[in-house]
């Protein structure tokens, strides 16, 4: 992906503008009539939420990009910032905040404060799905928004892939084939362009409450990150 950015950074202030444009859809973005239909009915059903496609949280040129799955009714899509307002933030945001990924305290409120460090977040489908489930058509109309990040982060050294989607959602939208690279839970990947790829379980309360993922491999994972990261100069 390093090399499309050079790329696009030499042909024109433009290129890079129109990028930075396509890497948020906008908020009545139309592509998935499945997930408009819900969308139409949570802004009735709850007005005062966010109920719109959540943009990515953090800056363009941070070196980590964490990739989720979706946001969740009561959680991102309420609160309109990724994993904000339900149980999987907690345990991202306290790792994210135990290795310098962020600062300030997370409270679960999109207003509270909490800032990200060379770190940005963002979900792999950008609207909440019934269920907590998209559908595989989703995944792929909305790689789009995935690819445009990953071109327009001209410093990413790394991305954490959260669960098995959001895995090979960062696979499409690197042009790698899915077989190419299995998902697994602590593994990390060099992708042919130079970025680092790390697998690890969704943060989300079904994997911690069964076991499957716990703190000390989620924070282990991102440690791991932490350390591969080129040294500040
Ligand atoms: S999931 Fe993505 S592509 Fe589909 S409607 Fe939402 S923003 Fe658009």
């Amino acid at each position: 992906m390093k090399s499309k950015i050079k790329m696009e950074r030499h042909e024109s202030d433009m290129s890079l503008v129109s990028a930075s444009l396509a890497s948020e859809p906008g908020a009545d973005c139309p592509l998935c009539p499945r997930l408009v239909s819900y969308r139409a009915a949570n802004r009735q059903a709850y007005p005062a939420w966010f109920n719109a496609p959540v943009p990515g949280f953090g800056a363009r040129d941070a070196r980590l990009l964490v990739v989720g799955l979706a946001p969740g009714l009561k959680g991102a899509n309420r609160t309109g910032r990724p994993f904000t307002g339900d149980f999987a933030g907690t345990l991202l945001y306290e790792t994210l905040l135990r290795f310098g990924f962020a600062e300030g305290s997370y409270e679960a409120r999109a207003d509270d404060g909490l800032a990200l460090r060379d770190c940005r977040i963002v979900n792999a489908v950008r609207c909440a799905p019934p269920a907590n489930l998209p559908q595989p058509g989703e995944i792929n109309t909305c790689n789009r928004f995935l690819m445009a990040t990953l071109q327009e982060m001209a410093r990413l050294e790394a991305v954490l892939a959260l669960g098995v989607v959001a895995h090979g959602a960062v696979l499409k939208a690197c042009g790698i084939p899915p077989a190419r690279f299995r998902f697994r839970h602590g593994a990390t990947y060099q992708l042919p362009d130079g970025l680092l790829l790390a697998d690890s379980y969704h943060v989300s309360r079904y994997n911690t409450a069964t076991g499957r993922l716990n703190g000390a491999m989620f924070a282990a994972v991102v440690e791991d990150i932490a350390a591969r990261l080129t040294p500040r100069g």
